[in-house]
């Protein structure tokens, strides 16, 4: 399972209630209160190379496509 979301297997499970309760004991993410697993990429959800400045909250990808609309220029 991808870390994107744990939940797409719910609807398989409802059928099942007591494997329901038991895949959320073991499968439920763990509550972050620091580090990288605590900040995503806001447009596409990745972990890495996250830029937090000026509150962009986007991964250096998704920076470097949207950087001209959001209005940073190149100097180099
Ligand atoms: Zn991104």
């Amino acid at each position: 399972m991808t870390t994107s979301d744990y939940k797409k297997a719910f609807t398989q499970l409802k059928a099942n209630p007591i494997k329901l309760k038991k895949y959320k004991k073991h499968n439920t993410p763990k509550v972050r209160k620091t580090g990288i697993g605590l900040r995503r990429c806001k447009r596409c959800g990745r972990f890495g190379a996250h830029i937090r400045s000026y509150g962009l909250h986007l991964c250096r990808t998704c920076f470097r496509e949207d950087a001209k609309s959001i209005g940073f220029k190149k100097f180099s």
